[in-house]
């Protein structure tokens, strides 16, 4: 069997916080006990909200709390190539069209019809520019609209048929991509979305066991049905639990005390941000 590779793959929209520091060492911990190789990704796809800054710091409070990884890091805003490519092959598949709503039309049409599809994360596309003929959509772009372009999901699942994956925590877990809906996978100020770049890229990458909070669970869906349709080779998976605060809320980068860089200014050790971040020293890795 060949050495397992993680990886781990924050968003520099902000500073790491102990519950990233929790997911980096679950991935970290895997790859080195497994003698397996470590990825860094940063996964900033979203100029809008992502900044070098932000990179800059992540890297550093990564080396401060002891991890390093193989290779280069790997930058997303650096491979839109490679995203394109992945939308030209679902486009030659008639699995893309574009979408000309706002989210303002996309809520009002929610709240009119009486039976809005609903999905495990809210209410779901209604599907309001799928039907739209092929010369107004020719139109429609060619004067300039702004679009996002839109998986066609029923028609993704009927080619890809009944999909699964194995999760090291939630055992072997049937894909059910169609609770996302026609997801976005580019738009036009930001050409990939999250769930086509990761995907691509941890194919690309040859990660082979997925590391990432639970929270990310249900984009899994999603992910196992792009594989099917890129040809792509599917990981496992491990979705670990996300740590909380003392009242069970679960951290986030609004949560300034949490950061590395605030404990490491107040004078918190390493050693000791580790513990807090449920792993203490000597500790097999845990899941
Ligand atoms: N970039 C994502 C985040 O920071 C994580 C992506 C992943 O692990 O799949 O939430």
């Amino acid at each position: 069997m060949s050495a397992v590779v993680t990886r781990f793959a924050p968003s520099p929209t902000g500073e790491l916080h102990l519950g990233h520091a929790h997911s980096a060492l679950v991935g970290w911990g895997t790859a080195r006990r497994a003698g397996g190789r470590f990825l860094l990704r940063i996964e900033d796809i979203d100029g809008t909200r992502c900044r070098p800054e932000f990179t800059a710091g992540m890297l550093r409070d990564l080396v401060w709390l002891g991890l390093d990884w193989d290779g280069p890091v790997r930058l997303q805003s650096e491979h839109f190539d490679d995203y394109r490519a992945a939308l030209d092959r679902l486009a030659a598949q008639q699995l893309l069209y574009p979408c000309f709503c706002t989210r303002a039309a996309i809520k009002a049409e929610v709240a009119r019809a009486a039976a809005a599809p609903h999905g495990a994360e809210g209410s779901l596309y209604p599907g309001t520019c799928r039907s739209l003929g092929a010369t107004e959509r020719k139109q429609r772009m060619a004067g300039g609209e702004a679009y996002a372009l839109r998986l066609d999901a029923a028609g993704a699942v009927a080619l890809s048929g009944p999909l699964w994956w194995e999760d090291e925590i939630a055992g072997r877990v049937a894909a059910d991509p169609s609770s996302h809906g026609d997801v976005v996978l580019a738009r036009k100020d930001t050409p990939a979305s999250y769930h086509l770049a990761v995907t691509v890229d941890d194919a690309l990458q040859g990660v082979t066991l997925v590391t990432r909070g639970e929270d990310l669970f249900a984009a899994t869906h999603v992910h196992r049905l792009l594989q099917a349709l890129l040809d792509l080779p599917v990981p496992r998976y491990r979705h670990h639990r996300l740590l909380t605060d003392e009242s069970g809320r679960r951290l986030a980068k609004r949560d300034r005390a949490a950061t590395l860089k605030a404990l490491r200014e107040a004078g918190q050790t390493p050693a000791k941000v580790r513990a807090m971040a449920g792993f203490p020293d000597g500790v097999a890795v845990r899941r």
